[in-house]
């Protein structure tokens, strides 16, 4: 196992909310390396472009 990519300071990962404006899709992502990541699987699999909203950390899902 290759723990290397991951952030070892889980304080400094901001969470993004990603989001497709040319379909439905949306997912929640930490750090923006998983942004880029998620961002370049959906541009690879729909041709869509992402955006990503940044994520307060106080905010909840409830
Ligand atoms: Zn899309």
């Amino acid at each position: 196992m290759d723990t290397r990519e991951h952030p070892a300071d889980p304080g400094q990962t901001k969470q993004f909310l990603v989001k497709c404006n040319a379909c439905s899709f949306e997912q929640t992502t930490a750090g923006r390396e998983e942004v880029t990541q998620v961002g370049n699987d959906h541009r690879r699999e729909t041709g869509h472009e992402l955006v990503a909203l940044e994520v307060p950390p106080s905010i909840g899902s409830s």
